[in-house]
């Protein structure tokens, strides 16, 4: 699958607010929306009002931009949300969430979800005891994440673990940091997901 890997501060400018794509970096003063508050390019800083259209269509790009998703995959998420009983924007959040990659983030093994991306990849990680490399694996509410025992001297996960404190464990996220094991308890809720998004734009973009 497909993925962006050019700078991720371009892509916080150009939604004009911070997604925290980085990690540490993201809460200091070298953070790029802090240092340029306007859109990355030629014409950043000449663009006017957005439409409606411009308006759902940014909403779009920033979940997307946020969990790293790539548009195909991004619109097979918005269908099975669109299926599923619930209100099918908080239902598309709630399978963002659900991913192996968003929960490695959550439980605090990496510094970004870009990073846990990449972790999941390369097999660190068991689930219910059992390897799974695939970001997108979906989690179920009791579901066990955990460090396969080679991996439990990974560099890269050490040092986000020793600064993971400072996000502090969402609700639905048990984390046992004696076993290096997380628990997905249960599907957040929309409260729970404090994204700043409006996710009610998306489904009318795609609904259109
Ligand atoms: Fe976004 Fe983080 Fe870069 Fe700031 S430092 S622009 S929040 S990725």
């Amino acid at each position: 699958m497909a993925r962006y890997t050019g700078p991720l501060c371009r892509l916080c400018r150009r939604e004009g607010e911070k997604l925290f794509l980085k990690g540490i970096r993201c809460h200091t003063e070298k953070c790029g929306v802090e240092r340029r508050k306007y859109p990355p390019g030629q014409h950043g800083q000449g663009r006017g009002k957005l439409s409606d259209y411009g308006l759902q269509l940014r909403e779009k790009q920033k979940v997307r931009r946020i969990y790293g998703i790539m548009e195909r995959q991004f619109r097979l998420y918005f269908e099975k949300a669109s299926r599923m009983k619930g209100v099918t924007g908080e239902v598309l959040l709630q399978l963002l969430e659900r991913r192996l990659d968003a929960a490695v983030f959550r439980m605090g093994f990496a510094a970004n979800r870009r990073e846990a991306r990449q972790l999941v990849k390369h097999g660190h990680f068991l689930v219910n005891g059992r390897s799974s490399d695939i970001p997108s694996h979906l989690l179920r509410p009791g579901d066990v994440v955990g460090l396969k025992e080679s991996s439990k001297e990974n560099p890269t996960v050490a040092e986000s673990l020793s600064v993971a404190e400072h996000r502090g464990l969402p609700e639905w996220i048990q984390f046992d940091a004696t076993a290096l094991k997380g628990t997905f308890v249960r599907i957040p809720t929309r409260d729970e997901i404090q994204l700043p998004v409006q996710e009610q734009l998306i489904v009318e973009l795609y609904s259109k």
